[in-house]
């Protein structure tokens, strides 16, 4: 595939300043399909100095002109649609048009959603005596996953260019090329030199010297609750501002007054969409006692239908690390009802939609993020029951709650340890905070509330 074999640095593609390189697998047939630059602590050192020069120049365009921006950026991701799509297919493995639907259409409507929040929003208030600025915060240091490559990206460069930040990004390795992709709409969006930098690169590497580059003023990163806790530790004794977008053990919560079939089946969709690399999926569906056997019916039967409809995994250790989690859940005692540990294929790093029975809420499976197409399927007695075992995880990211009367399930919602809880099955809201209670994040992305992030204030008194 088209690579470009440089960094994105003051408004052109530039040489790395080594020669390390990351190779771009398939992992639908295990193909290298491209090589990209492994940048290290030069390239990041000249992008962000890239990005403070442009600072000053950025915050002071008028809103209406950074909208203005960030709405041609929506246009050249709407025109370049199918190219994008091609490409996460082709580094991630999704299906296409899962691809189509999903990796670029939701970033068109975030963007979208950004162009709007950045003509309409509040930069200036009047609060009794004096006059209230939100002003931005500086230069951002970005750090993404693969596992929505665009989404993850645009959910970060959007409100920080509304706000008027610089950006300097660091995606992740799996997934360079739909970032190049994104820095030439940007660039194609007419966004001036050094307001957007991207710097491929390895985590350990490009991504610690970005969160360590005292030039960076905020670190807005989304991965593994692992790396996260470092870069909140580096932040921290920086006195640096930080948002951690993390892991999830989210809880699809089924009351008694439900409609279970569609409860089920819904709850299983959330899953394997995406191969269930997906931070907010509701992992654990926790059933009543009296309804338990036949929800595990209509799980594994739904699981089945999915059959080899949905994608491999990223890459061969997410492929192992899944499987083994798989194994363990059958160590501990839990039930398969369908898929399992075994490799559905002999090439590409696929894994069965796997439904577990009888798990109980100390499990691994239950407490662990498992990031692969896996449910499991918790009994409880009452609803002190199920909350209970709803909060019982470190985690707290998004959740699901069922019921016949909306009200009762807003009633459980509210109890729920969680930033975000969809409601009978819930839509898509740009709008939507999105972000973790506990162990799942610091701060929050999308609508207006993820624009804040990218904000300080200043207050004049008269
Ligand atoms: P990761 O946290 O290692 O990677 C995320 C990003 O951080 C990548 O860009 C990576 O290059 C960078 N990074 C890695 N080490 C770094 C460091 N020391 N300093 C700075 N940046 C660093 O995640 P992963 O290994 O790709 O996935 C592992 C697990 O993380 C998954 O199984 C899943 O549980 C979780 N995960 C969560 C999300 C999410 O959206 N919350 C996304 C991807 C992965």
């Amino acid at each position: 595939m088209k690579a470009h074999d440089g960094m994105y640095i003051d408004g052109a593609w530039r040489p790395a300043a080594g020669r390390d390189t990351i190779a771009v697998v398939n992992p639908a047939d295990e193909q290298v399909i491209a090589e990209v630059p492994a940048g290290g602590a030069e390239d990041v050192d000249a992008a962000v100095r890239a990005a403070r020069a442009a600072l000053p120049g950025w915050a002071a365009t008028a809103p209406a002109e950074r909208a203005a921006r960030i709405a041609a950026l929506r246009d050249v991701l709407v025109a370049r649609k199918e190219e994008i799509a091609e490409t996460v297919t082709a580094e991630l493995g999704a299906p296409l048009p899962f691809s189509q639907a999903v990796h670029a259409g939701v970033p068109i409507l975030v963007a979208g959603s950004y162009a709007g929040l950045a003509a309409s929003y509040a930069f200036e208030e009047k609060v009794g005596n004096s006059t209230v600025y939100a002003e931005p915060v500086g230069v951002v240091g970005a750090i993404t996953p693969w596992n929505y490559p665009l989404h993850q990206i645009v959910a970060k460069v959007a409100p920080a260019l509304a706000a008027g930040c610089t950006i300097v990004l660091k995606p992740a390795e799996d997934t360079p090329l739909t970032a190049q992709l994104f820095a030439e709409a940007v660039h194609e969006a007419g966004v001036p030199a050094g307001v957007f930098n991207l710097v491929t690169g390895v985590g350990p590497v490009a991504g610690q010297a970005l969160a360590e580059h005292e030039g960076v003023d905020l670190v807005s990163f989304t991965g593994s609750t692992a790396v996260g806790r470092k870069i909140g530790a580096t932040a921290g004794a920086a006195v640096k501002r930080v948002a951690l977008e993390l892991g999830g053990k989210s809880a699809n919560v089924i009351l008694p007054s439900a409609d279970l079939a569609r409860a089920v089946g819904v709850g299983v969709a959330n899953v394997m969409g995406n191969s269930g690399q997906t931070c907010s999926a509701w992992t654990r569906m926790l059933v009543h006692t009296s309804q338990y056997d036949e929800a595990v019916a209509l799980a594994a039967e739904a699981a089945a239908k999915y059959g080899d409809r949905i994608g491999p995994l990223v890459n061969a250790k997410q492929h192992a690390r899944v499987r083994s989690y798989i194994e363990k859940g059958v160590a501990e005692g839990a039930r398969l009802v369908a898929g399992g540990p075994e490799a559905p294929r002999e090439q590409g790093y696929f894994v069965s939609p796997t439904v577990f029975a009888d798990v109980t809420p100390e499990m691994t499976v239950a407490q662990e993020e498992i990031f692969g197409p896996v449910v499991s399927l918790i009994r409880y007695e009452d609803e002190d029951d199920a909350l209970r075992i709803a909060n019982g995880t470190v985690y707290g990211l998004a959740g699901a709650v069922w019921a016949g009367d909306e009200a009762e399930a807003v009633a459980f919602a509210r109890r729920m340890d969680t930033g975000q809880v969809d409601i009978n099955g819930g839509r898509f809201n740009p709008l939507a905070p999105f972000g973790g209670y506990k162990q799942s994040g610091v701060g929050r992305e999308l609508g207006s509330h993820g624009l804040a992030e990218y904000l300080q204030t200043k207050s004049l008194q008269f």
